[in-house]
């Protein structure tokens, strides 16, 4: 085994971030290697692998969106949010894809390492990463890690990134500040399992204070379904979590709740509460992408969307920096600002949401005023599918604007 290489990126993980950067850059012809402690083909449970409009986007422009209908990945077009009085139907807009998906994490992980092995870059699996190495002037030049057999194996690169999820060790080593950072009581709790013989065309939401449920069409014939919950709610036993959901969504989707039940549960139910924040996306040497440099609530399911615009954004950075057309500090730079402005205000509008509260009269109004006006409910989809940003839906003037249209209508 060789116990040091040399290339342009070494990437930290290889799953939909890691994968789809070091695909993007090896097609750019640089040179790449992936390292993750993990063995693939390998599935990720904890994850309910919504990918919404913007991500679909980037799949279809990287040739992507083909592989993945091959492996029996529905296109989900029709989205509803029932808000009790309200049902709101749409479309987020400004799309070329027009669908969602959500592909088990094995086939969309898979489908994306393929394409990055295809496309020239090194991908080596149970390879842990250890730390970063430095030189004199403290740049980040490459990283330490341990191989299967225990072996070390020390990578030098002009860039280290660091795509290796939440808990992100090459974070640490690199000590990148966080902010917008949220706890576990602050955020939500999903409770959801896989179902069989559920008849369903798309992507199903309820909303209710306190509560939401969904449900949406995955891979195999699948329906992936679950319920919501504030964090800060005392925690169900385990074995009284079964009667909790399907009671919880009885009271707030009886249409669901019973096609749910003549089907056929196929997996245990899973809670998941997680805590959120932001960490700087890079520095001198380094850069993070996808959940290592900002993690979302998992309520607006935004978190594979932003990996996949994470690995378009730094691959476009990085390039011009191989290419002598930038220095790599100010192309690092670049992709970090990129990634405050398009992600932070996503994170704090899952947020948001993520607390479950009643929502404040305002909100209701403005719910209420969407009601015939096509146009600005799509928007409003827009904004879970990450096509419209929160300052442009949410900006005095679109708020008026929808008012105003709501009183003409009157
Ligand atoms: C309950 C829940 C539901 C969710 N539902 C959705 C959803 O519907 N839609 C959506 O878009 N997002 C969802 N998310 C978020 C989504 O799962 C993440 O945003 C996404 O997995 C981030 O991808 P990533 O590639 O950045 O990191 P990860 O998918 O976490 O991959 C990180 C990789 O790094 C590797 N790694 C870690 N440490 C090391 C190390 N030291 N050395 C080597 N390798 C290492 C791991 O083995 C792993 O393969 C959900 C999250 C949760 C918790």
């Amino acid at each position: 085994m060789v116990d040091a290489v040399s290339v342009d990126a070494v990437v930290v993980g290889g799953r939909c971030a890691g994968a789809a950067t070091a695909m993007l850059l090896a097609r750019q012809g640089h040179r790449v290697l992936v390292v993750d402690q993990d063995t693939f083909p390998s599935d990720m449970k904890l994850s309910t692998h919504l990918v919404w409009h913007a991500g679909v986007d980037l799949l279809q422009s990287w040739e992507l969106l083909d592989p993945l209908q091959r492996a029996g990945t529905p296109l989900l077009t029709r989205f509803s949010l029932d808000l009790g009085e309200l049902v709101l139907s749409g479309n987020p807009p400004h799309t070329q894809a027009h669908a969602a998906i959500a592909p088990r994490r094995i086939v969309l992980d898979q489908v994306l390492r393929d394409a990055a092995a295809q496309a020239g870059a090194q991908l080596l699996d149970n390879t842990s990463f250890q730390d970063v190495i430095r030189d004199a002037a403290g740049v980040v030049t490459g990283i330490q890690c341990r191989q299967a057999d225990g072996t070390p194996l020390t990578v030098h690169a002009r860039c280290v990134i660091g795509a290796d999820g939440r808990g992100s060790r090459v974070a640490r080593a690199v000590d990148s500040p966080s902010a917008h950072e949220f706890t576990r009581e602050q955020c939500s709790v999903n409770v959801f399992a896989y179902f069989s013989g559920v008849p369903m065309d798309g992507v199903e939401f309820y909303s209710r204070p306190e509560r939401m449920g969904y449900a949406w069409q995955t891979n195999d014939g699948l329906v992936m379904s679950g319920v919501i919950l504030p964090g800060r709610e005392e925690r169900t036993e385990r074995e009284g979590l079964e009667p909790l959901i399907l009671d919880e969504l009885a009271s707030m989707a009886p249409d669901l709740a019973a096609r749910l039940k003549a089907g056929r549960r196929e997996t245990d139910w899973l809670r998941v509460s997680i805590s959120t924040g932001a960490r700087k996306a890079s520095g001198p040497g380094w850069a993070l992408v996808g959940d290592a440099g900002i993690t979302f609530d998992p309520i607006t399911a935004a978190g594979i969307t932003n990996a996949l615009r994470d690995a378009e954004h730094l691959s476009q950075a990085l390039h011009r920096a191989f290419e002598d057309e930038a220095p790599l500090d100010q192309a690092l730079a670049d992709y970090a600002t990129q990634r405050d402005n398009t992600a932070v205000p996503w994170h704090l509008f899952a947020q948001q949401m993520a607390e479950l509260l009643p929502p404040p009269p305002e909100l209701v109004a403005l719910l209420g005023a969407l009601a015939g006006n096509q146009v600005q409910i799509d928007r409003y989809f827009g904004l879970f599918g990450q096509t419209v940003s929160p300052a442009d839906f949410f900006s005095p003037e679109n708020m008026q604007k929808i008012m105003e249209d709501a009183q003409a209508r009157a």
